[in-house]
C-alpha cells in the first residue's frame, strides 16, 4: 500500500504509522456528561466498509499529521491531505 504524502509525493505504508479515526470529534471535558461521552469517543467505534477518513502520521518522511481516506474493503487509498486543512473544511 502507498500514501499519497501531500508534501512527500507517493510513500509506501511502512514510512507512516496509523493514528485512528478521523471522523470522530473529542468531546468538551467540561460538558455535564463529560465521563459518558469520553467512554463512547475512546471505546466505541464504527466499523465502516468502504471509504474512510483516518489520522496518519508521516514519521519517516516530513513528520506531518494526515487525513488519509482509505476503503477499508480494499484498502485503496482515495486521497490525502494535511490534518491541520482536513480539520477546518466541512
Ligand atoms: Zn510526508
Amino acid at each position: 500500500m502507498r500514501i499519497p504524502c501531500p508534501f512527500c509525493g507517493l510513500r509506501d505504508l511502512r514510512e507512516f504509522t496509523y493514528l485512528g479515526d478521523a471522523t470522530v470529534e473529542r468531546p468538551d471535558p467540561d460538558g455535564a456528561d463529560a465521563l459518558a461521552r469520553f467512554v463512547e469517543y475512546v471505546y466505541v467505534r464504527d466499523n465502516p466498509a468502504g471509504p474512510h477518513r483516518e489520522f496518519w502520521y508521516h514519521g519517516s518522511g516530513c513528520q506531518s499529521w494526515l487525513v488519509v481516506i482509505r476503503d477499508t474493503r480494499s484498502h485503496e487509498i482515495l486521497g490525502a491531505e494535511p490534518a491541520s486543512r482536513a480539520m477546518v473544511s466541512p
